[in-house]
């Protein structure tokens, strides 16, 4: 019972969105220029839809955040920390999610975002079971491009995972989701709030609640052993459970798990966020271009990595 008047109430909210933001369409500064059309998804806080700039026809995604309930769940400070993080990312790469502008009117907040038509990784990997190798290396790949700028600009994900990988209508990846993005100030190397989903959470999150850009690099680490096999890298019956398996890094890799791959993850998934690939400075054994060097990315076209067609998504 209580699922159903969850699931009618979040449906009344859904709907009551929908039909502002169409209304909106004539009457406010910033929706008026839009004609908006079906919901691409929802969020604790928010629903997104497809929306055409009426001016040029381009198709954006538009995020629209319920102001009242952002107030009575005290979460307006993340959607504006999240509004914060996209604008310093800017328009400077092709695999994070781009915010154009933002407006709003009396009800809502309204984030106008790159569009990713085909959906969040994670239910690509769910529908398919697991990637192919060479489209695993291709996503893990851009990843890899796409959190060295995010990380050379000062900003820590701090919930990287499938759900938060959505795939552009040439199935390239958007990295989106910066609610619990992070910018270090003054050169901080480390940030101490607990964010993050149980199964890709670093353990020094755990153990001594400090997360910093080696944390997301754990996270890749989680990311690619999930999309060769299918499943989790660590997985317990709990949440407890798995914070207890990652804190004693207690994984195993399935038979066949291509060695290049099992490699470069036992090379992310370190327990010392110093010694994880991609952590250390440019000169350093641990820096992004050894990452990239990894016989893992051998085959990998970094100069091409966004403008090459897609693997098939298989
Ligand atoms: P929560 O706030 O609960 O963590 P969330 O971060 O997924 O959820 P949103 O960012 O509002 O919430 O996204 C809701 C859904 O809308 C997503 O799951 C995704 O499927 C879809 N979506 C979000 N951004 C885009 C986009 N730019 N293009 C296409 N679909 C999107």
């Amino acid at each position: 019972l209580q699922q159903q008047t969850k699931d009618r109430s979040k449906s009344r909210k859904r709907s009551r969105e929908a039909s502002r933001a169409r209304s909106a369409n004539g009457r406010f500064g910033g929706a008026q220029e839009f004609s908006f059309g079906d919901i691409l998804g929802e969020g604790s806080y928010s629903t997104v839809m497809r929306a055409r700039y009426i001016r040029t026809g381009q198709e954006y995604a538009i995020k629209i955040l319920d102001k009242n309930h952002l107030i009575r769940k005290e979460k307006m400070l993340v959607a504006l920390a999240e509004k914060n993080v996209l604008v310093k990312l800017g328009a400077g790469h092709p695999g994070i999610i781009h915010l154009h502008w933002t407006f709003q009117d009396e009800w809502s907040l309204f984030f106008v975002l790159d569009l990713a038509p085909n959906g969040e990784m994670q239910s690509r990997i769910s529908r398919l079971g697991s990637l192919s190798l060479p489209c695993s290396r291709y996503y893990a790949a851009q990843i890899v491009d796409a959190l060295q700028h995010m990380h050379e600009k000062d900003v820590i994900h701090r919930d990287l995972k499938p759900e938060n990988l959505l795939l552009d209508a040439d199935f390239r990846i958007k990295i989106t989701d910066f609610g619990t993005g992070k910018i270090l100030e003054d050169g901080a190397e480390r940030s101490n709030t607990f964010v993050g989903t149980a199964q890709y959470v670093a353990p020094e999150l755990l153990e001594s609640n400090e997360t910093s850009k080696s944390s997301d690099l754990w996270a890749l680490g989680c990311i690619i052993y999930q999309m060769i096999s299918g499943r989790f890298a660590f997985q317990g019956l709990s949440e407890y459970l798995t914070w207890q398996k990652i804190k004693s890094l207690d994984y195993t890799f399935p038979d066949g798990f291509d060695e290049d791959a099992k490699d470069v993850v036992q090379r992310l998934l370190v327990r010392d966020p110093s010694q994880r690939l991609g952590a250390g400075d440019t000169d350093s054994m641990y820096s992004y271009a050894a990452l990239r060097a990894h016989p893992f990315f051998a085959s990998v076209s970094w100069d091409t990595l966004w403008t090459d067609p897609a693997p098939k998504l298989e």
